[in-house]
């Protein structure tokens, strides 16, 4: 591409793609992140000539030399998003001008090149259309959109890479919660951290989590569904979850999250429900919750509610906190009023049942 955002997709359809009745076999259990549909996207960059080479192909394994940068310095990034049926008929998307901008972020962060915006939302949009077959038509199911992009270029030395891949794959899901959503138990880790001041916690790439996977295990040794992370340098403040973002409900009906401010991913579900609580006349409050605060909160009962978001289980209640120190339960453990409230408001304006005042409705047609 020269100039300009447009790159033309050539469209290249799947000669095999997976029978109908097998697709439907897939489809009536997909799980999460483990059924792909027939096509993916590959678009191309080189220094100098800029991205090129934008195609929706059969999805196929991507031949990769051993020298690729990406295997030895993890320069990496990605986005996840869905795709749903609406009520109407019609397929949308859910804020994809968000994630193409937090891409860009992304990008810009891990010293690589940014898509251009309009090439991120056009990669999405060729995607669903040759595979709209793939999209979950019960009330709870969607296609999940996982963009990403990493250093092809063949060279063992330790600078930017000057070529690189983007891609994007798609995967039906059902409900993160089959029979209901269900509160989860937290473990406050005195081990490990996520993310410095300075450091990539706020970009959304490949290497934080796999910095994350010793403290998730070590979360699940202690009979815990999730990791909560404190800051790096005081070890006292709550940043997030793994892969979610954090909110508190207190007994006057305010909503606190803590602050976004290089360490903590910004998450657009997390955005979406500061817009949706105020919009309800709630006070949201973005300041640091100190882990002490949070049990002494819990144990006097000013904080009533506490869950986590983002864009794969929407809102998950947080029911049971475990550290070192012992463990407390959220009020009584059973998913709060307030959070099934927002929870409830914001799939109901994703899956296009309540009117969409923000333009955060995106329609493929
Ligand atoms: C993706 C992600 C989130 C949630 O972001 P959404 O845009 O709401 O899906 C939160 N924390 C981390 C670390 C993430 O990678």
């Amino acid at each position: 591409m020269s100039g300009g955002d447009k790159l033309d997709f050539e469209i290249r359809p799947n000669p095999q793609p997976v029978p109908a009745a097998d697709r439907a076999a897939l489809l009536a259990n997909p799980g999460f992140g483990r059924v792909f549909t027939d096509h993916m996207v590959t678009i191309r960059y080189a220094e100098g000539k800029g991205w090129y080479d934008a195609r929706v192909e059969a999805r196929a394994p991507i031949p990769m030399d051993p020298a690729s940068a990406v295997l030895h310095y993890a320069q990496e990034i990605f986005e996840g998003l869905k795709a749903y049926h609406a009520t109407d008929g019609a397929v949308t998307m859910f804020r994809p001008d968000a994630n193409a901008a937090r891409f860009a972020e992304s990008a810009r962060r891990m010293a690589m090149p940014a898509l251009p915006e309009q090439a991120f939302l056009d990669s999405l949009r060729h995607l669903i259309e040759i595979d709209r077959a793939w999209l979950p038509t019960t009330a709870e199911g969607s296609l999940y959109l996982r963009p990403f992009m990493y250093a092809s270029e063949v060279f063992l030395g330790v600078r930017p890479a000057n070529e690189y891949l983007y891609l994007v794959i798609a995967s039906p899901v059902e409900s993160y919660f089959s029979g209901g959503v269900q509160p989860v138990n937290v473990w406050v880790s005195p081990t490990y951290t996520r993310a410095a001041p300075g450091g990539t916690g706020a970009a959304k790439c490949g290497g934080n989590y796999a910095a994350s996977l010793a403290a998730q295990a070590e979360a699940i040794e202690h009979g815990c569904d999730q990791v909560v992370f404190l800051d790096a340098v005081q070890r006292r403040y709550v940043d997030e979850l793994g892969g979610m973002n954090i909110f508190y409900v207190y007994d006057d009906g305010s909503l606190v999250t803590p602050p976004l401010g290089g360490t903590i991913l910004p998450g657009i579900t997390r955005e979406s429900v500061m817009t949706l609580a105020r919009q309800a006349g709630r006070t949201v409050l973005e300041r640091p919750v100190s882990f002490d605060e949070w049990r002494t909160d819990a144990a006097s009962g000013r904080l009533r509610e506490v869950f986590a978001c983002g864009t794969a289980a929407v809102i998950t209640p947080i029911g049971q906190v475990r550290s070192p120190d012992g463990e407390f339960t959220i009020a009584d453990g059973a998913p709060g009023e307030v959070t099934m409230g927002l929870r409830q408001n914001l799939v109901d304006i994703q899956r296009g049942r309540v009117a969409d005042a923000h333009g955060w409705i995106h329609r493929i047609g």
